[in-house]
């Protein structure tokens, strides 16, 4: 529908390009992914806004610019394995789904995995997996992932992902208490691991084993 294009293309324009989302790559992606469908129908009209929207049972959609930065630090080309824990609304697996081959992603609400998968299939984006588990002890069969973006807060990476991470492979998620974290970047390399401290962010908790407990 015309009215969302225009939405999305001012979106990519003013909140991405005009800052420092410079890969032409995810710029295209944010342009091509219908957003408003991975929200509420009542929040269509703000679906391409600056900010984060609700999405049910507590959870949020993360700004869209949050989700092309998260992005451009896992510097994807094309062929990559990426897994993704807290599919939520399944906007952040589908921009991955447009940039690397194959997506894996780990929800542990059934209700926002099922809104996911639906709009997965009615788009047609087939190269995204998901499952329903407590996504911080990762999806060891698929693995190791070359990629692995976490889009909830939790008080540390949890060492199952740092071990499903490819070598060499990015890993990126926010760490640090349940009001404001700090975007975490590891890079695995030749056996090293090093950790780069990007942003300062807000995100929804990680709950889980290795996560918070509630
Ligand atoms: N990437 C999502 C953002 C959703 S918010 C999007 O694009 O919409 C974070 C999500 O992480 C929530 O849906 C929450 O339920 C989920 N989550 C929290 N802890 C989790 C865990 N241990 N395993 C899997 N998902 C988790």
């Amino acid at each position: 529908m015309a009215q969302y294009g225009t939405g999305r293309e001012r979106m990519v324009q003013e909140q991405l390009r005009n800052r420092d989302i410079t890969d032409e790559r995810i710029l295209a992606a944010m342009l091509e992914v219908p957003r408003h469908l991975f929200v509420d129908d009542a929040l269509r009209g703000r679906a391409y806004g600056d900010h984060p929207l609700p999405i049910g049972a507590g959870q949020t959609i993360s700004q869209p610019y949050i989700v092309a930065y998260m992005t451009q630090a896992l510097q994807l080309t094309g062929m990559e394995k990426v897994l993704e824990i807290g599919t939520g609304s399944g906007y952040q697996a589908a921009i991955l789904s447009r940039l690397c081959g194959q997506v894996y992603t780990v929800e542990r609400i059934n209700s926002l995995l099922a809104g996911a998968r639906k709009t997965f299939d009615q788009l047609r984006y087939y190269n995204i997996r998901s499952k329903l588990d407590d996504g911080t002890i990762g999806w060891p069969e698929n693995g190791p992932y070359d990629a692995i973006i976490v889009t909830a807060g939790g008080p540390s990476i949890p060492e199952p992902l740092l071990e499903q991470l490819a070598d060499p492979g990015r890993l990126i998620m926010p760490v640090g208490n349940q009001h404001v974290q700090d975007l975490q970047l590891v890079e695995k390399r030749e056996g090293q691991v090093a950790v780069e401290t990007l942003a300062s962010v807000r995100f929804v908790d990680l709950v889980g084993e290795h996560g918070w407990s509630k």
